[in-house]
């Protein structure tokens, strides 16, 4: 319980929002599969006077003085992700997941390059090649998509658009794949063109970290990830590659993209990675995909339909018109009853983006906070529940106050809260 913190006494406004907001995570059923809830330790690291400290550069070589102690703690960082993924060359620099993958686009390509990845609508990501993100506008983008029967990557398509466009760089990765992706098919193909192959693990990388879903290391170009999501770190990226591209992979990051590194999010990264690198955190990974496809299994019994028919991972795609709804329509149904999930294009969606069939789900920050295929199948219920009771106000109202109460059995950040 929180009576009088620094930032009550000087911004009753904004400590009353950051309240509001731990309200809303703690008491609401977060499923949307790239988020997740970082532990006291890294909002410690986060929130700490690494904050105040200018250090471009890398470790050893800054532009500024005093940047001794920092060093360690980027160093810590970038050994406990070699350590994890069997990485040769990090850095843990990079702001976020789009701009690990600008630096390396910036690191080897030219503005009209030839660039491959997958569809938006098809579960990519927009920094793949959406026409409004910078990899749109600068590139020729070539797009592969999933079989319009399996809803599996067809790496046939794939090879043969290859051959047939010449990429510089293939991507592989996605933001809404439920199913295992195989990443040395993805080098093998690039390799045949003679192309580079990026791998953005953004999604799966805590579930790689534990090998509960296939690693692209050691034998891809570039690897790209988010610390945020699975891996269960601060809100940032990192980037890993073959050794013979750190340099110019170093040098896009800083000066080509960014200014000084932020040290108080790299701390929390050495953090994460030090959770990551301790047993529980292989038990969560195992718990997360237990739970994932447990729920799957429950929503189908419930009468949804679960794009693939299930998932390898902890992300699952529900096409919601078995329901008579539409994506946008469920999702705001949930959110109102305090399940958070997103609407999201099924492939070959019939609906355009904005209405969509589908949801996404994802179980990463539930698991954290200690639920499990019991919870899963109970939660399953109400979302069939919601989608039924449209119409019905008091039903809608109930179905939250059920929400409510399932979220106050696993407390997460109670601690936090002031009491009135
Ligand atoms: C989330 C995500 C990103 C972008 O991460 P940000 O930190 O939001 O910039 C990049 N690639 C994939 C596949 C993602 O899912």
């Amino acid at each position: 319980m929180v009576d009088r913190t620094p930032l009550r006494e000087a911004d009753p406004e904004v400590f009353s929002i950051i309240q509001q907001e731990t309200e809303r995570q703690e008491y609401g059923l977060e499923m949307i599969p790239s988020e997740n809830f970082v532990s006291e330790a890294i909002l410690e690291a986060c929130g700490s006077v690494l904050t105040n400290k200018y250090a471009e550069g890398l470790p050893g070589k800054r532009y500024y003085g005093g940047c001794e102690v920092v060093d360690k703690v980027e160093e810590l960082a970038i050994d406990r992700a070699k350590k994890i993924f069997g990485a040769e060359y990090v850095n843990v620099q990079v702001h976020s997941g789009a701009t690990a993958n600008q630096a390396v686009f910036e690191s080897f390509l030219t503005p009209g390059d030839t660039i491959m990845g997958l569809k938006l609508d098809h579960g990519g990501h927009l920094t793949h090649g959406l026409k409004v993100n910078f990899s749109g506008k600068h590139f020729n983008v070539v797009a592969y998509g999933v079989d319009k029967e399996s809803h599996r990557i067809d790496y046939d398509e794939v090879l043969s658009l290859a051959k047939q466009h010449k990429p510089k760089l293939i991507i592989s990765g996605a933001s809404a794949y439920s199913r295992k992706i195989d990443f040395k098919k993805f080098q093998d193909i690039a390799d045949e063109v003679g192309a580079r192959h990026m791998a953005d693990i953004a999604h799966y990388a805590g579930l790689v970290a534990t090998g509960d879903y296939p690693s692209p290391l050691p034998f891809t170009d570039y690897v790209t990830t988010t610390t945020h999501k699975t891996l269960r770190g601060p809100r940032s990226g990192m980037i890993m590659a073959k050794p013979e591209y750190a340099k110019d992979v170093n040098r896009s990051v800083f000066p080509g993209l960014q200014g000084g590194p932020h040290m108080h999010t790299i701390a929390g990264k050495a953090v994460a990675f030090g959770e990551v690198l301790r047993p529980r955190f292989k038990e969560y990974s195992k718990k997360v995909i237990a739970n994932a496809q447990a729920f799957s299994e429950a929503l189908i019994k419930e009468g949804l339909s679960v794009i693939t028919g299930g998932t390898d991972s902890h992300v699952l795609l529900v096409d919601v018109r078995p329901a008579d709804i539409t994506g946008k329509l469920a999702s705001e149904l949930l959110d109102q009853i305090g399940i958070t999930a997103n609407m999201n294009t099924i492939p070959y969606d019939p609906e355009p983006p904005r209405v969509c069939s589908g949801v996404r789900f994802g179980t990463p920050a539930l698991t954290t906070r200690g639920m499990g295929v019991a919870e899963m199948g109970t939660i399953a219920s109400f979302v069939r529940q919601t989608l039924e009771a449209r119409d019905d106000e008091n039903k809608l109202e109930s179905l939250k106050s059920d929400v409510k109460e399932l979220s106050k059995k696993f407390p997460l950040y109670s601690h936090r809260l002031v009491k009135e």
